[in-house]
């Protein structure tokens, strides 16, 4: 039978590239973002990104993903009231309605930094209506994967189960504490993108290197 009353899907997220560097930290999170995208019927962009950058491999391979040298200002210069930035500071919460109110979702594509150095302002700068995702940080993929979870399945923020500031396991005798909040998976983990738990690994590796 016939679904009267559909949830409106197909939304567009724009996660805007603001760092010099395309980090492998950077990478996974964006090739999880478009697989993610791809599944759920929605289109991401990597905007911004400067043509002097060199794009990995595997994002360059990843399925769903755009990439666009434009800025979100250039690309969608005629409907700026259907474009919400997700804002650590913004007052409103985002809730399922705005799906209805906004097509595309932007995103400042910035590694989370503790405490948070509100990056996320450049594009704050730019006027656009901003959405809370709640009041702590997320990573970038989270924060895609919570707007999508809200604004496509139409599930409050509040109501969506997470994980915050999870200890990873760096070796035998060690963890080290994420100082974001995550989406908990079904098998009661926080979702991460495939590989970075190595990252983090080979990461406090590095650290523990420099001391020595
Ligand atoms: N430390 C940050 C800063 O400098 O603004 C936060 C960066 S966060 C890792 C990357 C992006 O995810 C932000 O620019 C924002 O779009 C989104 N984001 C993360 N947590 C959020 C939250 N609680 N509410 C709304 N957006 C959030």
């Amino acid at each position: 039978m016939a679904d009267l009353n559909p949830a409106p899907k197909g939304k567009t997220f724009v996660v805007e590239h603001l760092d010099p560097e395309l980090e492998e930290w950077s990478s996974l999170e964006y090739s999880t973002i478009a697989a993610e995208s791809h599944a759920a019927g929605a289109q991401f962009l990597l905007s911004s990104v400067p043509t002097s950058l060199k794009v990995p491999k595997n994002l360059q391979e990843a399925k769903g993903l755009n990439v666009e040298t434009r800025g979100i200002e250039e690309i969608y210069a005629q409907s700026k009231d259907r474009v919400c930035l997700l804002d650590p500071a913004a007052s409103k919460e985002l809730s399922p309605e705005d799906g209805d109110t906004f097509d595309v979702f932007l995103f400042g594509g910035i590694l989370g930094d503790d405490p948070p150095r509100d990056r996320t302002s450049e594009l704050r700068k730019k006027g656009y209506q901003g959405r809370r995702l709640g009041p702590v940080q997320m990573t970038t993929d989270t924060a895609v994967r919570v707007t999508r979870i809200v604004v496509q399945d139409r599930v409050a923020v509040d109501k969506i189960p997470y994980i915050d500031n999870p200890e990873v396991r760096v070796s035998k005798n060690e963890t080290t504490e994420m100082p974001f909040r995550y989406v908990k998976g079904e098998d009661g983990q926080p979702i991460m993108p495939k590989g970075m738990v190595d990252l983090i690994k080979k990461d406090s590796e590095k650290g523990l290197g420099d001391l020595l």
